[in-house]
């Protein structure tokens, strides 16, 4: 079973570099099986939001004692529809009871709603202070929205959760160096562009010269970059593939191509333009 590299966190807490996303997977015994069986393949990790509409089933699985509640990372976000102070520290205690948990691990306003982030923020420090969630951090933030939320924080974003693939990365390199700077993690969705470049033929080509999938490719960039990605699958031997990615190294010629190959493509929502 591989190991799974940890990233040092700005609170000193750390979260694995690769965590499963269960995003449109529905909320029954089937994806509460596939959650478990990546814990028994080694994830530590998982990546739920409150509008995945499947926090019952992810909580069922990090509780069923495959692995001890407190050796996985569990994270969930508060909806745009739960922004403000009172209705955000509603939400996140929501997520919790559905989630069956004692605490998180990490709690992200998952899309920068304008008027009301800066309000919901200060629940999330006080969620925070209250030992509630081990680390709170922001999802879709670009630069501007950043800047807005450094000048006005008392607790410094723990991670950024944005969309990061070779496809997009051109486009996102000011907001990752923004967060590299302020010592907040990028973490990557979609990190497989939601499968639509998988069969890319220079991503098949580097796959061959590694004897590895385009899949692997893909996450092993966003790990070298020290980005934690979080793959999506429902699929049994597609979540045990896609582990695999800690045996191999990618060479400077090589990331510095996949950091070349920018589309501006944006496989969900597109944050740039959210003032
Ligand atoms: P991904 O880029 O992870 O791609 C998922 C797709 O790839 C699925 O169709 C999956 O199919 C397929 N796939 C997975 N592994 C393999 C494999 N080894 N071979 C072939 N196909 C494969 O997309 P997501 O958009 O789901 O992103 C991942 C996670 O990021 C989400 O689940 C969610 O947790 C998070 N996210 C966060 C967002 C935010 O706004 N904060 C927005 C979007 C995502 P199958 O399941 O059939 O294997």
């Amino acid at each position: 079973m591989s190991r799974i590299p940890l990233i040092k966190l700005n609170n000193e807490t750390t979260i694995p570099s690769i965590g499963l996303g269960v995003y449109q997977m529905p909320d029954n015994s089937s994806t509460e099986k596939s959650i478990e069986f990546a814990l028994k393949s080694g994830y530590r990790h998982i990546d739920t939001a409150m509008i995945y509409n499947n926090e019952r089933a992810v909580g069922k699985a990090v509780n069923s004692g495959v692995v001890p509640r407190k050796q996985i990372f569990v994270t969930s976000k508060v909806w745009n529809t739960d922004h403000g102070y009172d209705q955000a520290i509603k939400a996140f205690n929501a997520t919790l009871n559905r989630l069956n948990l004692e605490y998180l691990d990490l709690y992200l306003i998952h899309w920068p709603v304008m008027g009301k982030r800066k309000e919901t923020w200060k629940a999330l420090e006080t969620l925070y202070d209250e030992g509630k969630c081990k680390a709170i951090g922001v999802s879709n933030y670009m630069t501007h929205h950043l800047d807005e939320l450094l000048s006005l924080c008392k607790v410094v974003p723990a991670v950024n959760q944005i969309e990061l693939h070779p496809f997009i990365y051109g486009s996102r390199k000011q907001v990752v160096e923004m967060c590299e700077r302020n010592n907040i993690v990028p973490v990557a969705y979609s990190p497989l562009t939601k499968g639509v470049k998988l069969k890319e033929p220079s991503l098949v080509k580097l796959a061959s010269k590694y004897k590895k999938n385009t899949v692997q490719i893909l996450l092993r960039w966003g790990v070298q970059h020290n980005f934690v990605v979080i793959p999506k699958s429902s699929v049994t031997s597609r979540i045990a593939e896609n582990l695999q990615i800690f045996d191999f190294e990618l060479n400077t010629d090589d990331m510095n191509y996949l950091d070349n190959m920018n589309e501006d493509l944006a496989t969900g929502w597109d944050p740039s333009d959210a003032k």
